[in-house]
């Protein structure tokens, strides 16, 4: 066990098995396609990752299949230096994939078969109530089912732990959950989806973030892209820009601002300067192909 642990995330773990094709099949045809490649995914293991790299300490809870994807993904997570006490692998269940497929113009279409992440229930949680004591910073999505959401996130709220919630996919919310998380970081998509309101300037972004305040939420940050992100807190309410660069794949920009957020906040910074370190690290990853690829390393912020 890491003594220094101070981030949990319990979320998702995914295996992307991503194949590239001219055109995408119609109905009941078989294609040649080109190149294939198998990628770690989730964004639950995404963000951990993320956190783990931009210099965090951080153990999981998530649940893998038995079998040869979720052996693969829990040697990833040790590799990556993550605490890995908490990950259950299911005999009963297969490990969570997506099958990705790309077409020429970067056009996808994509199925996720959730597997062993949708059985990571409370049980579990309970059997790993050491990692939520132990951490200062609980960052949770919504690929699990929203019951285990709630249940980590009353338990750590209750303990005092600062509850990030990062509403992703976007899915209905219930008020108890609004009351028992600290912090939500949705995208422009996913605050239309939770409040109806459209993102067009700050303005809007302020009655989005008073929506989410209003059911209790301490902090709000909605990620705007390459505008950067909105933060509202009770001292501070504005646009934090991001670094301009050359965008060549958003996957995982969204997971590795979360796991940015996560370290910074760990170490002690303020919300201003997190968001400004998560922007940075964000930015980054746009500029690589890839998910957990294209996550950056402390090394090459600093740098
Ligand atoms: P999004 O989910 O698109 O709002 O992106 C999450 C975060 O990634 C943003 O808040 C930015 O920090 C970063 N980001 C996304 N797209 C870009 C881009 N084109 N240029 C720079 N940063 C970006």
């Amino acid at each position: 066990m890491d003594q220094d642990q101070k981030i949990l995330v319990v979320g998702s773990a995914n295996t992307d098995m991503v194949i590239g094709v001219d055109k995408f099949p119609l109905p009941g045809q078989t294609l040649l396609g080109n190149n294939f490649l198998l990628n770690a995914g989730g964004k639950g293991a995404n963000q951990a990752v993320a956190a783990a790299r931009l210099g965090g300490h951080v153990a999981i809870i998530a649940r893998l299949g038995n079998d040869l994807f979720g052996n693969q993904t829990i040697e990833n997570f040790k590799k990556e230096g993550l605490n890995v006490d908490g990950v259950v692998l299911d005999n009963k269940l297969p490990s969570g994939v997506a099958q990705i497929v790309v077409d020429k113009s970067g056009e996808n279409t994509i199925v996720v078969a959730g597997g062993a992440n949708l059985a990571l229930n409370t049980k579990q949680i309970n059997k790993n109530a050491d990692l939520i004591n132990a951490s200062e910073v609980v960052l949770l999505q919504l690929e699990i089912p929203l019951g285990s959401v709630l249940y980590v996130a009353k338990k750590a709220t209750s303990l005092g732990k600062k509850v990030i919630l990062n509403p992703a996919p976007a899915r209905k919310l219930s008020n108890e959950l609004y009351a028992n998380i600290y912090a939500i970081t949705p995208n422009e998509t996913e605050t239309r989806y939770l409040t109806g309101i459209k993102i067009t300037g700050e303005e809007s972004a302020q009655h989005a973030a008073d929506f989410f305040h209003n059911k209790g939420v301490r902090v709000v940050i909605i990620t705007l892209g390459a505008a950067g992100a909105f933060l509202s807190t009770p001292d501070f309410s504005g646009t934090l820009a991001t670094t301009e660069v050359e965008a060549v794949d958003s996957t995982a920009a969204g997971d590795t601002f979360n796991g940015a957020l996560a370290s910074a906040l760990s170490k002690g910074m303020g919300w201003v300067d997190a968001v400004s370190f998560a922007n940075k690290a964000a930015a980054l990853s746009v500029t690589k192909h890839g998910a957990q690829a294209s996550i950056p390393f402390l090394k090459d912020i600093q740098g």
